[in-house]
């Protein structure tokens, strides 16, 4: 493959894809900058401009705190429901938006795990990956310590995630909760989710999934995979802006038997009784704690308008599109130089990123951004491309990787 055959066949793939018109509904999306990023921070949507305006003069300003009663004490279950809908496969009634993704994670993992040990006091394991992200593993090494349970790990390729031979072998009699990333923010490596999810419950586990990287870009099927937990961002493939806060399902069948540890006024049977204790609401509300952040809320819908627009099935179909012709770039030029894939090949196994490995690429993460090509890095060597499908264009994705090839050659000579 020629490089020019290369150029042609972006525009070739840009010219035929679907969901093309997205991309001018971002921000920024006109310059020449190139962002592989989208899955870590996405880009505003155009429409958030003004929704954000909008609220502050409008509905902040002029409502001011008959907001509250009109329509914000709602916000976290209808924009829950609305994710439920259109990007995790959840009927309506276990998804709500909370705080932070580290609050929601420790908030649940803990209920789960002092449900389980209650019911059998053999379960004080809690089985988490060494390759998940490091909020769940330092959350999943103080829960069990405060709870007087223990950690049981499991070892991963760095270049791949957790399999089902991994799983199984990890998971007994005295397993609690099991805790997996379904695409590995590292390698960008998809779980077997329905698989693992079985395997946690024929072992009586119970397992929360973490959809931070997923969530928005690889369909998920929370209810028919029967996900027992889950958390994800929002500020990542959902574009909710810098902070925005997380969303949590919890499965129907779980919702009265768990507590969760922080037990503010907001999760309470009856909000503005303000009685002398606390009694955990009915259904998702009790999962809450303090005031709804309804400001970091306010992007996101607009993000859930386009997913339901241009449907979860088919922005999969572009994502995996794209990590193909960024593996195909990268294999005829990057490998020259001493760059390797360090993502699963099979786009089966592969979420919305892929990481690219050189000795060089701190650095050469460094010269990227000091020249608008901004990806980021990951010890270690690792590059991480990610190719957010509604806003990331086949012409952007090679442009960028062309940086990345003379940024390695500059930085390797
Ligand atoms: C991004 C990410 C988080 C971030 O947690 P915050 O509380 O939002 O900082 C957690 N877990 C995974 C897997 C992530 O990718």
């Amino acid at each position: 493959m020629t490089t020019t055959d290369t150029d042609a066949e972006a525009k070739a793939l840009d010219a035929a894809d679907p969901l093309r018109g997205f991309r001018d509904r971002f921000v920024g999306a006109e310059s020449s900058l190139v962002y592989f990023d989208g899955n870590s921070l996405g880009r505003p949507p155009r429409a958030s401009v003004d929704r954000l305006a909008a609220f502050v003069t409008d509905a902040w300003g002029g409502r001011l705190i008959r907001g509250w009663d009109e329509s914000w004490m709602d916000l976290p279950f209808a924009i829950g429901d609305e994710i439920g809908r259109t990007a995790i496969g959840a009927a309506s009634g276990q998804t709500v938006i909370g705080d932070s993704t580290t609050v929601l994670l420790y908030k649940l993992i803990r209920a789960a795990f002092d449900a389980q040990h209650a019911a059998d006091p053999e379960r004080v394991e809690i089985v988490v990956d060494r390759d998940n992200f490091p909020t769940d593993r330092y959350l999943v090494d103080g829960i069990a310590r405060e709870r007087g349970g223990s950690v049981r790990w499991i070892d991963v390729d760095l270049t791949a995630g957790v399999t089902a031979e991994a799983l199984e072998a990890a998971v007994g009699p005295r397993t609690a909760v099991v805790v997996l990333s379904h695409v590995a923010y590292r390698s960008g490596f998809l779980a077997d989710a329905p698989a693992l999810t079985r395997i946690a419950h024929d072992a009586g586990a119970l397992i929360l999934w973490d959809l931070c990287h997923s969530a928005g870009s690889v369909p998920v099927e929370a209810d028919a995979w029967e996900f027992d937990l889950a958390v994800g961002c929002t500020y990542k493939y959902l574009n909710g802006g810098p902070g925005s806060p997380a969303f949590a399902y919890v499965a129907t069948r779980h919702q009265r038997a768990l507590a969760q540890p922080i037990q503010g006024w907001m999760g309470s049977a009856d909000v503005f009784a303000m009685g002398p204790d606390y009694r955990p609401a009915d259904g998702m509300r009790r999962f809450l704690s303090g005031t709804p952040p309804i400001v970091g809320m306010l992007a996101m819908q607009d993000t859930l308008a386009m997913i339901a627009d241009a449907g979860i099935d088919a922005i999969r179909v572009k994502s995996i599109a794209l990590t193909e012709f960024a593996v195909r770039v990268a294999d005829a030029e990057l490998t020259p130089l001493g760059v390797s894939v360090a993502s699963p090949r099979d786009s089966a196994w592969r979420g919305g990123h892929v990481t690219l490995s050189h000795p060089a690429m701190r650095e050469v993460t460094a010269r990227l951004w000091s020249g608008d090509v901004i990806p980021d890095y990951r010890d270690p060597g690792g590059l991480r491309i990610g190719l957010s499908p509604l806003s990331t264009s086949f012409g952007e994705t090679l442009a960028g990787l062309r940086s990345v090839r003379d940024a390695v050659a500059a930085l390797a000579r």
